[in-house]
């Protein structure tokens, strides 16, 4: 029996998707060989590699000005390739904290370039996200960072702010794909991919083009943006197997509606959740509701004591991956894309049921 499942990364993957995995894993279209065993520099992985990069272009509406990469390393990677690769080491930058993941991220780039912390909202425990107005951006920086949605605080921003000419990067690890966003807005859009795209192990850069012509610091040529794309992403051998696995998320995401299609179920799901929470003395959410994310979705018992418990019957009940990241406590809802209502309605039968009995 399949589960329910609310990990927040590696997290849940449309079945549609596994089950034309798993339907296709020994023989790839009648190669003899699974996808895995193909090289990647075959025309059989090459038309799935470009496959995968149109459906994702279209999904996004990402036109020629920007190169999509698909690589390894992780999100964490990114943390410091970014600033090697389009600053020198005595350039400015502004961070904007709002939670775990843009906290690392500003930490991770002092080693490479100069970080001012525009805004910061650890004083509220990470549960908003500072008013535009009250940033305090550099007049040099070159460039914004901000993370869309932080996973572990379940914060997400519900637009995209406005940075004026600045070039605006994101880290959309846990949101890409989730909702529709501007892409021009943006200078650098990256993603680890086992939240909302498919396995981990692979990577996802989308950069504007003239960004890539930056020198940077002194890295390894295969480490710097240009060389990858003009590599195709093979520099080095990509993550083949996963790269397979997202294009057959990015078929299912077209043949749902697109980014809009997945927004609605989205704000279905977040919606049915919250609303829970809110009407509830037993259940609840710190975070401000502007600033709520649709994906991640932190809540605390009023009785701690009972949270295994809690965890424990939803086990029973086949809602798995519940407890709270270590640094919040409590429990954490992950409902990314593959997520179903379904899911979502029998997470919440269970909390109303569980709450009858024991609150
Ligand atoms: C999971 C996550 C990361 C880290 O991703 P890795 O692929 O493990 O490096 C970074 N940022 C956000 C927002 C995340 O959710």
């Amino acid at each position: 029996m399949r589960v329910y499942n609310f990990s927040a990364g590696p997290a849940a993957l449309p079945e549609s998707v596994l089950k034309e995995v798993q339907a296709e894993l020994l023989d790839y279209q009648g190669t003899g060989c699974s996808i895995m065993e193909h090289s990647h520099r075959s025309k059989t992985f090459i038309d799935v590699a470009e496959t995968a990069e149109k459906d994702l272009r279209e999904l996004l509406n990402i036109n020629d000005d920007y190169a999509v990469l698909f690589l390894q390393g992780g999100a964490t990677g990114q943390f410091s390739f970014i600033p090697q690769n389009i600053c020198t080491t005595d350039q400015n930058t502004d961070y904007i904290i709002t939670g775990q993941w843009s906290k690392k991220a500003a930490a991770q780039a002092k080693a490479f370039v100069k970080v001012n912390v525009a805004a910061d909202s650890a004083g509220t425990t990470f549960t908003s996200i500072p008013e535009r107005s009250t940033w305090n951006l550099s007049d040099n920086a070159e460039y914004v960072h901000i993370c869309s949605n932080e996973t572990v605080h379940g914060v997400e921003f519900s637009e995209t702010p406005d940075v004026g000419d600045k070039i605006l990067i994101a880290d959309m690890s846990s949101n890409i794909l989730s909702r529709p966003f501007d892409i021009s807005k943006y200078g650098i859009v990256y993603a680890g991919a086992q939240k909302n795209i498919g396995p981990a192990g692979l990577t996802i850069v989308i950069i504007r083009k003239d960004l890539m012509e930056r020198e940077g610091q002194s890295i390894s040529p295969v480490m710097h943006y240009k060389t990858m794309a003009d590599a195709g992403s093979m520099s080095n051998t990509p993550p083949t197997f996963a790269w397979y696995v997202a294009g057959k998320v990015f078929k299912w995401i077209k043949a749902n509606g697109g980014v809009d299609g997945m927004e609605k179920v989205n704000a279905a799901k977040s919606g049915l959740l919250y609303s829970t929470i809110d009407a509830s003395n037993f259940y609840s959410n710190p975070v401000d509701v502007s600033a709520r994310s649709r994906m991640n979705i932190p809540f605390t018992l009023a009785k701690p004591e009972l949270d295994a418990q809690f965890l424990e019957e939803a086990g029973k009940a086949g809602l798995s991956n519940l407890k709270g990241h270590r640094s919040v406590g409590g429990m954490r809802a992950s409902i990314y894309n593959p997520m179903t209502l379904e899911g979502v309605q029998s997470l919440v039968d269970f909390m109303l049921a569980f709450e009858k009995k024991h609150g």
